[in-house]
């Protein structure tokens, strides 16, 4: 059966790895919609390459880019907020939702509310407005389905079960680029050091938040939304050969992981064949060549946004929403050579403190304590600056 699919940030790096499995399976999957931000060109040749029938642009001063673009293509251009709406709840099977930060977030419940099935990578949307997501979703019908490894492999490990006897869930971490630095080297870190993953290939955002950690920390607040869990039944453990890619702990004792080469296409590919399996062409795993699997607990003096993240999901009400936002503008500040890494949670932290809010009860609710916590970062990072 060909399922139809829509790609939100198909010029991302999720977004392109989706593309290839979808490409080397022709037959499994039709391409009806593809998003970007502001690359016009390659997510012109992406419509192009599938025959997707809508190409949105999120920048709307590209439409007439990428109207030209497509000439001589049966695919329509769009752009703007309206039209990236209308691709995240366009007739389909399963929607990709890649955009990276808050920025995905209403996109992400556009497709909830139209009771799509979701294959869930944009963490910080389910980060920002959990409660409200996982409402929407039982109302309308939508299904998630974790894209984020770690979350992929719970998924995977709960298959068959209804969730019942499970007593904690561990999630991985690779530990990141600078697991072993010092803290003279972590306040020296550069953004071409921070985006330079050890085992994944991925968008810089992420590999910053990889290397400070909080990458980890937005996963706890994933795996307590998606997986109905409180903060005492989530660990996080480094595993710097990122092959153990998370375990569940059940009451009898038993443990189960799932392992694979750390390859994102083994995770999206679950996603897109889900509940069936399909080929992908990831490495195979050797265990007698990875030889050992090591294990330790993170370090939250040298990482403390694992904390500050831990915190915030404990806290709940607005906490999330703050933490996500104040790291969003710390990250982009710190990739744009203005701010420190060590800056990122010092950031974060004083944002936690200023910004204690109700819960939000609606998205728009959300959008204005992420607009209030970004501007009050921004200044903060001014300040720093001047
Ligand atoms: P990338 O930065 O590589 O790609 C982001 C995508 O989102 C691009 O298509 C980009 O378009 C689009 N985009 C960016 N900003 C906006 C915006 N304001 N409005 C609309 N579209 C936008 O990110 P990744 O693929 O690395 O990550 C995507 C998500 O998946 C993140 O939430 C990340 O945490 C999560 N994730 C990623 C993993 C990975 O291996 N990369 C692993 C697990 C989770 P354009 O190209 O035009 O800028």
């Amino acid at each position: 059966m060909t399922r139809k699919i829509a790609i939100l940030g198909a010029t991302g790096s999720i977004g392109k790895s989706t593309l290839d499995l979808v490409e080397r399976n022709p037959e499994q999957s039709e391409v009806v919609a593809v998003t970007a931000a502001t690359n016009v060109q390659e997510l012109a040749a992406i419509a192009r390459r599938t025959n997707a029938s809508l190409a949105v642009i999120a920048d709307e001063s590209r439409l007439a880019d990428l109207h030209a673009s497509l000439e001589g293509t049966h695919c329509q251009a769009a752009a703007g907020r309206g039209a990236l709406l209308e691709a995240a709840a366009v007739e389909a099977d399963l929607v990709i939702a890649a955009i990276v930060g808050c920025a995905g977030l209403e996109p992400v419940m556009a497709a909830v509310n139209a009771g799509r099935t979701v294959a869930l990578a944009n963490k910080e949307a389910l980060v920002t407005a959990g409660a409200l997501m996982i409402d929407a979703a039982e109302t309308s019908g939508a299904t998630l389905l974790p894209v984020d490894s770690e979350h992929n492999a719970i998924f995977q490990c709960l298959a068959g079960s209804d969730g019942k006897g499970v007593s904690r869930i561990i999630l991985t971490a690779s530990g990141g680029p600078f697991w072993t630095a010092t803290a003279d080297q972590l306040r020296e870190a550069t953004p071409e050091q921070a985006v330079a993953h050890p085992k994944w290939n991925m968008g810089a955002k992420i590999s910053v938040d990889s290397a400070t950690l909080m990458n980890k920390g937005l996963e706890l607040i994933e795996a307590h939304y998606l997986f109905g869990l409180p903060s005492n039944q989530i660990d996080v453990l480094i595993h710097p050969q990122s092959v153990v890619h998370s375990l569940v702990e059940f009451m009898d004792g038993s443990v189960l992981a799932q392992l694979g080469s750390p390859d994102m296409r083994i995770p999206i590919a679950y996603a897109l064949a889900w509940p069936e399996r399909m080929e992908t062409p990831a490495q195979r795993l050797d265990l007698a060549a990875v030889a050992r699997l090591d294990f330790e607990q993170p370090d939250l003096d040298r990482f403390p946004a694992l904390r500050l993240a831990r915190a915030a999901m404990e806290e709940g009400g607005s906490a999330p929403a703050v933490l996500n936002a104040a790291n969003e503008v710390a990250v982009a500040s710190f990739l744009n050579g203005r701010i420190r890494f060590t800056e990122i949670p010092r950031l974060v932290e004083r944002a936690l403190e200023e910004n204690r809010r109700a819960a939000p009860d609606t998205i728009e609710e959300v959008f204005e304590i992420d607009g209030d916590v970004r501007r009050a970062v921004a200044g903060a990072v001014e300040e720093m600056c001047a």
